[in-house]
């Protein structure tokens, strides 16, 4: 019988990762909650062996929900370490019986799998150092190829997979037209011909325009919507508008004019970073956030102090390094959005507006704590923070959707949750 051996497209920097152990300036499961799943609490609960079972006992904890995939979680140590970490930083149910005896969520970590119409994809949560560090620095990282998962024996040892399908009866427009949107996304953002802000910027306005789209379409009456050829027809006479170089280039004009508000970008990014702040942080987050505040000037009680430092140093010094570093952004955001592909964000308007913001507050944050950090350091700033800023904003917020829902009710209150804001923010 053939060995059970799916192949998968990887990118480059994944297929070059290996786990650094003891020189990682993180650990996988610091400064989050750890999620078990039934078969392996019940893995947990049935091990006798000491020190481990005293650690279950203290560390293992039952939720209250009877949810099999998040059917336990490891309470963390005081200062944010899992209790199963040994004082060497490398996990002893690992060490002590095997990677076998791990949840997937830990066996796994950085990997994120996913399966779309029948083809698996592996991609990493650049919450690793590591996996940043190879996907942020190498411009061609992100290029995939095929590659034969043989770490599984057959297909109940793959992790659970995130599975989007076009393959049933009667496919949904939705998901085609996400798909689309994905790989127009992802293009426009890998395309040379803009800096990583500007290819923002028509991103944003390409899902405005998917917007109004699918919410005039959901004001018409059933009969009145078209066939799913139709549907699909004006989605794809909307989206080829988007790789129509002199089109984009009057959009961009447009966005150039507009009068943003010179305060908000960094008013409203200083109080996502003290909103970032209040939470557990771990030590290289804090390290890096703290550069920030020195950088800034962000103790100074006047706010114009820090306002101004940012915008200098936003002028005279990211120009520069966008020009030698753009690969760095441009990766952690075609990777983002492969770990969220927008098709499940495409059922609704505000799903889909929500998704796009959350990307957007994210670039802005890492150029807003990268700009810190230059005021701070000057030449000195170098690829090494830049990497930092990645895994620490992806393990401050990522793993935690509760903190952008929290963060996109606070612009609610403040009446601009709009994909306008996120213009004024990339601008
Ligand atoms: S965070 Fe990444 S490099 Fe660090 S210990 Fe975990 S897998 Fe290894």
């Amino acid at each position: 019988m053939s060995k059970f051996s799916p192949v998968a497209l990887v990118p480059q920097y994944l297929q070059a990762f290996q786990c650094i152990g003891p020189a990682c300036p993180e650990t996988c499961c610091s400064g989050w909650r750890v999620t078990i799943d039934k078969a392996t609490y019940k893995k947990m609960q049935a091990i006798r062996e000491e020190p481990l079972r005293q650690r279950v006992v203290a560390h293992l904890v039952r939720e209250e929900a009877q949810d099999p995939a998040a059917w336990a979680h490891l309470q963390m140590q005081a200062n944010g370490d899992c209790g199963f970490l040994d004082a060497d930083r490398l996990c002893s149910i690992q060490k002590q019986l095997g990677a076998g005896a791990l949840s997937d969520t830990c066996n796994h970590y950085p990997r994120h799998f996913q399966q779309v119409d029948g083809e698996h994809r592996v991609h990493a949560t650049l919450s690793c150092p590591e996996a940043a560090r190879l996907a942020l620095t190498d411009p061609q990282a992100m290029r995939a190829s095929p590659v034969t998962l043989d770490a599984f024996a057959n297909a109940g040892e793959l992790p659970p997979l995130i599975t989007w399908n076009d393959s049933a009866a009667a496919p949904k427009v939705s998901h085609l037209g996400g798909r689309v949107l994905h790989d127009l996304l992802i293009h426009l953002i890998q395309s040379p011909e803009h800096d990583t802000f500007d290819a923002l910027a028509l991103a944003l306005m390409l899902v405005r325009r998917v917007n109004a789209h699918l919410q005039e379409l959901a004001s018409r009456p059933a009969d009145a919507v078209g066939t799913r050829e139709q549907r699909l027809q004006a989605l794809s006479e909307l989206f080829s508008r988007f790789m129509d170089a002199q089109h984009n280039a009057a959009l961009l004009d447009v966005v150039r004019g507009l009068d943003t508000g010179e305060r908000l970008a960094p008013d409203l990014l200083r109080s996502v970073s003290q909103m970032i702040w209040q939470r557990r942080l771990t030590r290289s987050a804090r390290d890096m956030l703290q550069d920030v505040v020195a950088g800034l000037k962000l103790d100074d009680p006047d706010p114009q102090v820090a306002r101004d430092i940012w915008d200098r140093t936003r002028l005279a010094r990211w120009p520069d390094w966008e020009a030698r570093h753009g690969h760095l952004l441009r990766n952690y955001l075609v990777n983002s959005l492969e770990l969220a592909l927008p098709a499940r964000h495409f059922g609704t308007p505000q799903a889909l507006e929500d998704a796009c913001l959350d990307l957007l507050i994210r670039a802005a944050l890492i150029r807003y704590w990268a700009i810190g950090q230059m005021a701070l350091h000057g030449d000195a700033f170098g690829e090494t923070h830049a990497v930092r800023t990645v895994y620490a904003l992806s393990r401050s917020i990522e793993h935690d959707r509760r903190f952008m829902a929290g963060v996109l009710q606070a612009l609610e209150q403040q009446g601009i949750r709009s994909l306008a804001t996120g213009l004024v923010l990339i601008r």
